[in-house]
């Protein structure tokens, strides 16, 4: 018995139509491999060969059993080798004949004496294929017959008789049972694969199109995320122009206002000095708001400078504290500072160190009403981070993270409106106000604590804030001390 195993690989499925929708192939419905072994032990069983074909004459089946030499000795004269082909190929194509509109198997006599039956494979009424059981001898006829040597006299009737002793005898009633049988097999193999076929094409057919369906998703989501980067990196460059052009103007509207003030240009009575006053006071919010927004700028576009030095903290912070003494007077408001002489020399940008503490100093004053009280403190200090905390997920995770640094630690506390707590993370976020409506009492950008924390972060710090509304805030800024 031999299996050819060297068949072309069956069409592989069509993805592109539902399954549901799709005219099902033999191919599609058998196990390639199950259905050969299973073929083969049939074969191996009764000792007839077995050859099987899809509806479009693609061979799924071929064993050949006990009839290769008989059937290889006619093939080698060119009379019989003709006849040969002419049956083979009517084998594979030649239709059914139809009882009720269904096709029935068909017996077909070779010219040598053997015999083939063609069955019809059907699924759910279309032929799906064919199944060719054969060549045997049917037991009926008790030699070769005598056409046989008049297609091609050359042959060799002792050859021919020794050859044919190898093919299997059978009479006609077995033959029907035994395809009987086969035709179970094969309703009982198609049904069982069609079924699981269905459920797994129908798996990949909703995986494949929700993949798609995600694949357009993340499209679009890509498309839109590049044109913002690209509005955004606009928006940066415009705002940078915009704010560097602006200040040279107002750094002089400032100056030429100092120069009134200082009466450079001759005296001035009460009322201009007091127009003047407002003037350069006007333009120095608008100075620093300008100044705010080219930091955000240069922040966002990565180009954010560090001018790093080592420097005392205390002088820093006595500085700042300079720059608020005037409004604190004016609000009446009592300004406490506490530092520690015990700061060491810190390496960092001097100048955004300073810019911070104005920052957190500014908004104190100006979230604080009437009469109230400011306390700046600084100190070095050794606890675990914030940051840290918050994120660790799990209390192990937690306990690891935990690990003590040592910070210049500065703490701004105001006894002001405080912040509601459900707000208390957005504030440093950009623009991020907790009063945004038209009719807001303080003014600003909501852009000072947004690059107060890139500030801190630039080295390598955190800053965070409590607050309790109507009784003030505390921001606190940790600087790690390498
Ligand atoms: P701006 O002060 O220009 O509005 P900021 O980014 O500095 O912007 O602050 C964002 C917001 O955080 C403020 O508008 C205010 O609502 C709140 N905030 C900041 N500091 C304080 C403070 N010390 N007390 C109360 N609220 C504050």
């Amino acid at each position: 018995m031999t299996a050819d195993t060297r068949q072309p690989a069956p069409p592989a499925p069509d993805l592109g139509t539902s399954v549901l929708a799709r005219r099902v192939t033999l191919a599609d419905l058998l196990e390639g491999d199950s259905f050969k072994e299973v073929m083969t032990a049939f074969a191996d069983l009764y000792r007839v060969g077995v050859k099987v074909f899809d509806a479009s004459g693609h061979k799924l089946v071929d064993i050949r059993v006990g009839n290769s030499q008989f059937c290889g000795y006619l093939w080698e004269f060119g009379a019989t080798r003709q006849a040969c082909t002419r049956l083979v190929t009517g084998l594979k194509n030649d239709p059914f004949a139809t009882r009720d509109g269904v096709e029935v198997a068909r017996t077909v006599d070779c010219f040598s004496g053997l015999r083939y039956v063609v069955l019809p494979l059907l699924y759910e009424g279309d032929l799906i294929g064919r199944l060719i059981f054969g060549p045997y001898m049917p037991q009926s006829t008790p030699r070769l017959p005598d056409q046989l040597y008049q297609i091609e006299p050359k042959l060799d009737r002792q050859r021919a008789d020794a050859l044919i002793e190898q093919v299997r005898r059978a009479p006609d009633d077995l033959v029907a049972k035994l395809l009987t049988n086969v035709q179970k097999i094969v309703d009982v193999l198609v049904f069982t694969s069609y079924r699981s076929m269905l459920t797994s094409q129908m798996h990949i057919e909703s995986v494949t199109a929700s993949y798609h369906e995600l694949e357009a998703k993340n499209r679009t989501l890509k498309e839109n995320n590049e044109r913002l980067q690209e509005l955004d990196k606009l928006k940066s460059n415009f705002l940078a122009t915009v704010s560097h052009e602006l200040r040279t103007p107002l750094t002089s509207v400032i100056g030429y206002s100092e120069m009134l003030l200082e009466g450079m240009a001759g005296g001035l009575n009460d009322e201009q000095r007091d127009y003047v006053k407002t003037i350069m006071e006007k333009g120095e919010s608008l100075l620093s708001m300008i100044s705010q927004i080219l930091d955000l700028s240069r922040i966002e576009s990565g180009n954010l400078r560090m001018d790093l030095s080592d420097f005392n903290v205390k002088d820093v912070l006595r500085h700042a504290t300079t720059s608020v003494i005037p409004q604190c007077q004016k609000k009446g408001i009592t300004l406490d500072v506490d530092i520690d002489g015990g700061l060491p020399f810190f390496r960092g940008d001097k100048d955004k160190i300073g810019q911070i503490v104005v920052n957190l100093l500014g908004n104190s004053v100006k979230f604080t009403p009437q009469g109230g009280r400011i306390t700046l403190r600084g100190k070095l200090w050794t606890g675990p981070r914030r940051h840290k905390k918050r994120v660790a997920d799990d209390g192990a995770a937690m306990l690891f993270d935990l690990a003590d640094e040592t910070f210049v630690r500065i703490d701004v506390q105001d006894s002001g409106v405080g912040i509601p707590p459900e707000k208390i993370e957005r504030v440093f976020e950009r623009f991020y106000q907790v009063d945004n409506t038209s009719t807001r009492e303080y003014g600003g950008t909501g852009l000072g604590l947004s690059i107060v924390r890139s500030f801190v972060e630039a080295h390598k710090g955190e800053i965070f804030a409590a607050s309790e509304v109507g009784k003030g805030s505390t921001f606190t800024v940790l600087l790690p001390v390498s």
